[in-house]
């Protein structure tokens, strides 16, 4: 053993990444016994490219203050073929957030415990069974979440491919004239997938997403650049920003007492690219599992149940070709029966 093994600083849990699976993770495993470190590589906690649309599921696993939220909808405009059309409930189901907001929020609830250290501009550039490299330090570890997101480090260390990861991208535009919930389906442009209006207090978030393997990325640029004119969309004081959403999942608990969280679990949605609330459940769940090791979460089976069920209805809509946008009028037809629209917001929201 050399004198840099016996000085290495080591913890019992590292979670690489702050976005909601590791601050969810972190609150988990608070207030016991273990010493936690959560090394973020961003100055920030909390902003990330994203649309911050959030499911009700999402706001009941939180108990998020009121404050937080920043739009509530009741009902989703849905668009086709120049024709709209509504998924609406009761009451609201659907809400936007900010994304700093709401790590930041994450991150105060870290405060009360002693036994967390959250590292800001730390990024881990290596892995190994024993320890991590932060900043060129080594730290060890006796457990390690991967909770870095969509282009994980931890799960590139696992040697597990992301094959099937989504691109999503979007314009963050300083205009508040937007006040609805849309979603676009145009599938000449974006296939089985859609363009968004995600409304927040002071900007609206305009996006789209597809899977490189049936659009390329370049081919779903061109295609929302067009789409933005048609809809006479002003970008020119918007901010372009793109990122992968990974919904590839294959498995969270891994040799060495190694996790994945989030999007680097693969945990996201291929269908909506929902990626929060599933995050924020996986996180929590895989902080249990290392307080106890023979806990077995059902929540997390429920996740990849829901994410079946997404994969289920993406690959009709992918497989159904040209004969997809007959499958939306028939969806159009069947969502104006309260049942209907309530079974579908159960599967989404
Ligand atoms: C354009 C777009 C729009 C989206 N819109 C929505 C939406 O409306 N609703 C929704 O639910 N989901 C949406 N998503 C998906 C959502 O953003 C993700 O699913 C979600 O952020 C996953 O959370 P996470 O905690 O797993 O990872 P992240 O939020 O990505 O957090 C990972 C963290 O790890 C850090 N990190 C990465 N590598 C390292 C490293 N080597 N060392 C240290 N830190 C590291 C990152 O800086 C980051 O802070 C969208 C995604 C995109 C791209």
């Amino acid at each position: 053993m050399n004198i840099a093994d016996i000085e290495m600083e080591k913890y019992d849990v590292i979670i690489v990444g702050a976005g909601p699976a590791g601050l969810n993770c972190a609150k988990q495993l608070g207030g016991t016994q273990l010493r936690v470190l959560v090394a973020e590589r961003n100055d920030v906690v909390g902003p990330k490219v994203c649309a911050g649309g959030l499911t009700g599921k999402s706001i009941e696993s939180l108990n998020l203050p009121d404050g937080l939220i920043e739009f509530h909808f009741n009902k989703i405009h849905l668009h086709h073929k120049d024709k709209l059309f509504y998924l609406k409930d009761d009451g609201d189901f659907t809400y936007t957030i900010d994304r700093k907001e709401l790590g930041q929020w994450q991150l105060k609830q870290l405060e009360k415990f002693p036994n967390i250290e959250v590292r800001t501009a730390c990024a881990v550039s290596k892995i190994t069974k024993e320890y991590i490299v932060l900043n060129g330090h080594k730290i060890g570890y006796k457990h390690l979440v991967g909770a870095d997101g969509a282009s994980s480090l931890v799960r590139r260390y696992l040697k597990l491919p992301s094959g099937k990861a989504e691109i999503a991208m979007q314009y963050i535009i300083p205009e508040t004239k937007y006040k609805d919930l849309e979603v676009y389906f145009d599938s000449q442009l974006f296939s089985a997938w859609y363009a968004w209006i995600f409304p927040h207090n002071n900007y609206v978030s305009v996006g789209c997403m597809g899977n490189p393997k049936v659009i390329s990325a370049k081919q779903l640029t061109n295609n929302f650049s067009a789409w933005l004119k048609t809809h006479n969309i002003d970008i020119s004081h918007g901010k372009y920003e793109a990122f992968p959403i990974n919904g590839d999942f294959k498995a969270y608990q891994f040799p060495g007492n190694i996790y994945l969280a989030g999007d680097a679990g693969g945990f996201a949605s291929r269908l909506t690219g929902e990626g929060i609330y599933q995050a924020l459940v996986s996180g929590t769940e895989i902080g249990k599992m290392i307080l106890d090791k023979n806990y077995h979460s059902k929540k997390i089976d429920e996740l990849i149940r829901l994410q079946n069920r997404h994969n289920k209805i993406l690959g009709t809509l992918v497989g159904a070709g040209k004969f997809r946008p007959l499958l939306v009028e028939v969806g159009k037809y069947f969502l104006r029966a309260k049942s209907i629209s309530k079974k579908v917001i159960r599967t989404i929201a």
